[in-house]
């Protein structure tokens, strides 16, 4: 928290971002009015814990989309809700919605957009309490999408309604988007309406995405992924004659013996300059996601035995995450070297490296307006200056960046990162407080001290 006694005094003034000077008191009352706004903060997280936005297969975007029309509607935002019709997965049983909520200022000035992803992850194994719960103990409120993002959404739309009621003469407008399926890409959210034009530069000018990155730090951007699947090719016979066919397991076993030997010690070399956290994501990395060959698991339920077979393909999915200073074609180009020697090595062995997608690097400048305010903002909220950081995984500021080509974009909100997709899963209300007053602190720097 910052020293209180520099406000009180009446002559007192802070400087903005800009340089500006603001009258001291109003931080103050910005700050109050957030404190004030202690319960409605708790209300409006466990209202969007209690809509189970599963994705897959994108449960409830509807219902998560009114429930913030019917809350930002009467604070003054006109709201849109947006379908995405041709996105992937996107059908009349899981319609992907979203919203855009818009307040405009008193007179002109630059767009802030708050944008929170509504979907949530599977539950997964290790619950002691309710997903949904929402339950409070303490300064914790449960449930999936606490941490990841819900209590983020919320503390942006508290920091807005507080600062719309100290600076009712804001220059601008504050917008606040629910978002569909960032746990998937982002497809039928962020992009489509990126692709519409709702984030270009003339319709928004700073971007903050309230994902859990911890209060003090704020996130400029991520490293690459490349996923592809690799198939490894045999030739199917009967399991008692493996002679008679071509292993394609066998074949793949020997692919992920040379990626152990050669090319995960190679990754691991590789570091980077870009602030990631946690530091261990710092290097290249490449995760198998899956491996299928041979017959398909039996259903469940049966319980008859196998055929024998000599399976004729396996496939794996490979997650590599790359760096700003790797170029996409070598990382792709590795691992076709890596194939090129196995075939060396091994008769009549044949692959295929099939491209699912990819995602470049980002990074915004720690010097980009948004940064340098929020980075403002966090030192008179929490005292300190901010940690920078890079997030190992991407998030919907690609979309941002690539099709939206808005690079004044950061992720900044409450939430420890590491409780994200986790059983128990958490938000502090302490800490969605202290970050509520970072975005409405920005949103002064911003809106607020223009042309006064
Ligand atoms: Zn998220």
């Amino acid at each position: 928290m910052p020293a209180k006694g520099d406000d009180e005094s009446p002559t007192a003034t802070k400087v903005s971002s800009k340089g500006q000077v603001y009258p001291a008191g109003r931080i103050d009352a910005l700050f109050s009015a957030i404190d004030a706004r202690r319960d409605a903060l708790v209300e409006t997280t466990v209202g969007l814990l209690k809509i189970p936005t599963f994705n897959p297969p994108g449960n409830n975007y509807l219902e998560i989309c009114d429930h913030i029309l019917a809350r930002l509607r009467p604070a003054g935002f006109e709201c849109i809700k947006l379908r995405a019709e041709d996105a992937p997965g996107d059908s009349e049983a899981t319609p992907r919605w979203n919203i855009i909520a818009r307040r405009e200022g008193a007179r002109p000035g630059p767009c802030v957009h708050f944008n929170g992803h509504t979907d949530i992850v599977a539950l997964g194994e290790g619950w002691t309490k309710d997903p949904f719960g929402a339950d409070i103990e303490g300064d914790r409120i449960y449930g999936r999408g606490s941490c990841d993002m819900k209590g983020g959404l919320a503390a942006a739309i508290i920091a807005a309604e507080a600062f719309i009621e100290i600076c009712p003469d804001f220059a601008g407008a504050i917008e606040i988007s629910g978002t569909a399926d960032e746990e998937t890409g982002g497809f039928g959210g962020v992009a489509w309406l990126a692709e519409k034009g709702y984030f270009s530069p003339n319709k928004v000018d700073h971007v903050i995405i309230p994902e859990p990155l911890n209060k003090d730090r704020i996130c400029l951007g991520h490293r690459g992924v490349w996923w592809a699947e690799i198939e490894t090719k045999g030739h199917i016979a009967h399991g008692s004659m493996p002679f008679l066919g071509d292993c394609a397991v066998r074949h793949m076993g020997a692919v992920l013996a040379e990626m152990e030997e050669k090319l995960f010690p190679a990754l691991g070399m590789r570091q980077t300059a870009m602030p990631v956290v946690p530091p261990p994501a710092r290097q290249s990395t490449l995760n198998i996601n899956a491996i299928h060959g041979g017959l398909a698991e039996p259903e469940d339920g049966y319980t008859g035995f196998p055929s024998a077979l000599v399976p004729d393909r396996c496939v794996i999915t490979i997650d590599r995450r790359y760096l700003i200073e790797e170029d996409p074609a070598d990382v792709k180009a590795e691992i076709d070297t890596l194939m090129r020697r196995v075939q060396q090595q091994r008769d009549g062995f044949e692959y295929e490296i099939r491209d699912l997608f990819e995602v470049h690097p980002i990074m915004t400048s720690a010097e980009s307006p948004i940064a340098a305010t929020v980075a403002t903002a966090i030192e008179a909220v929490l005292g300190d200056r901010p940690e920078f950081v890079v997030s190992p995984g991407t998030y919907d500021q690609k979309h941002i960046d690539r099709i939206g080509r808005l690079r004044n974009c950061i992720a900044y909100g409450p939430g420890i990162l590491e409780l994200a997709h986790q059983p128990d899963e958490w938000v502090g209300i302490s800490d969605m407080m202290d970050s509520a007053k970072v975005m409405a602190h920005a949103l002064m720097g911003l809106l607020a001290d223009r042309d006064q």
